[in-house]
């Protein structure tokens, strides 16, 4: 066994802090120490947050996009895909049904749409609070005065991920942003007490375990609530086609290295994991995750939200494909958490509803 890469596992476990060098040694470790990296981030995760898997529902609400960020299948520089809004209707139906399967937050993300303006979201955020849902916008980058507004209309979270902390691969990445003005966002968010969400893709053209670092190092800086972090998966209709896709060990690393450095965060196993690894669900909720998120966006639309291809999609009735968490999670001798699971940390946790049982939803 390696004892630099003990000795740094102890470092972390002690202090929660790391250094860039330390982390690098642990992204470069091999399967063999990488094994004990997962089962601290397991142990970790069980003594911060428990053994609850929270259960978000996602509603994929608009493909449209005006962006072109170069690996994205959404960009507005594909024209393969057909297009699709939902109405604020058809939303609130989505997250109705959501409720009544009984999810306790439902996510609504979208491309960066300025089709839906502040008064549009904010109707809507205000509808699904009346549901007694838990709210988490995730529809881009918006003027200060656009996420205010929504917080005011009672949005609790707000996900946004950095994708990449390294300022000249966040440039080649995206041509027409800067990660000044993403840095700039996410702290808007934070100053207007949202929980916040961020995050990274891992195997991206041009990354190196030094660039993960880095990644980490800006999660922990931003002191997140929530980190979602998925393996790079190339668009056939993006400049990145023909790129490499990202590797499933290496995302489980990132994953397993935020919940030591971000005991209390949030961490769900993205789709775009469980979509290049049948096992890479269990695999992440086995070394640092606690959160998965199902798709609840109407049918009709779902297949149409491709970021990236072939998404895993475990079942198309909602209700049986609540029911297959449920009953994965207990395989794994977890439990499925019954309140609107906001962050652990102070501040955050006194308004989660709590003394609801699964069962009354099922
Ligand atoms: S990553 Fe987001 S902002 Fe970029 S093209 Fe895709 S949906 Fe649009």
């Amino acid at each position: 066994m390696n004892r630099e890469i003990q000795q740094i596992i102890r470092k972390a476990l002690a202090k929660q802090q790391l250094t860039k060098d330390e982390l690098v040694s642990l992204l470069a470790c091999e399967s063999s120490c990488a094994s004990d990296l997962f089962a601290a981030a397991h142990q970790v995760r069980r003594q911060h947050v428990g053994d609850e898997v929270h259960l978000r529902g996602i509603i994929e609400f608009s493909n449209c996009c005006q962006r072109n960020c170069r690996y994205c299948g959404l960009r507005k520089g594909n024209h393969n895909l057909k297009r699709y809004r939902m109405s604020a209707d058809e939303i609130y139906e989505a997250a109705l049904t959501a409720c009544q399967l009984g999810y306790r937050t439902v996510v609504l993300q979208s491309g960066e749409d300025s089709f839906y303006d502040a008064d549009m979201i904010a109707g809507v955020v205000k509808r699904l609070k009346k549901l007694d849902l838990a709210v988490t916008l995730s529809c881009g980058e918006r003027p200060y005065a656009e996420y205010l507004y929504w917080r005011q209309a009672g949005a609790d979270r707000y996900l946004l991920k950095h994708e990449t902390a390294n300022e000249l691969l966040y440039s080649q990445l995206h041509p027409d942003m800067t990660f000044s003005n993403r840095k700039r966002c996410l702290m808007d968010l934070r100053k207007l007490g949202y929980q916040v969400g961020s995050g990274c893709m891992v195997g991206l053209p041009g990354q190196t375990p030094a660039i993960l670092a880095e990644d980490l190092l800006y999660l922990k800086e931003l002191d997140v609530e929530m980190a979602g972090i998925g393996p790079f998966i190339p668009h056939p209709h993006t400049p990145l086609a023909g790129a490499s896709q990202g590797n499933v060990e290496m995302t489980i690393k990132m994953i397993a290295l935020t919940r030591l450095l971000l005991p209390q965060a949030h961490l769900p196993v993205t789709t775009a994991l469980s979509t290049i690894d049948a096992q890479g669900r269990e695999k992440a909720l086995r070394s640092g995750a606690n959160v998965i998120m199902p798709n609840v966006t109407p049918k009709d639309f779902r297949s149409l939200y491709e970021i990236y291809p072939n998404k895993d999609r475990p079942d198309d009735n909602q209700r049986d494909c609540r029911q297959s968490m449920v009953d994965f999670i207990h395989s794994l001798g977890r439990t499925v958490a019954q309140g609107q699971g906001h962050s652990p940390k102070p501040g955050f946790s006194c308004l989660q509803k709590r003394g609801e049982t699964d069962e009354q939803y099922a």
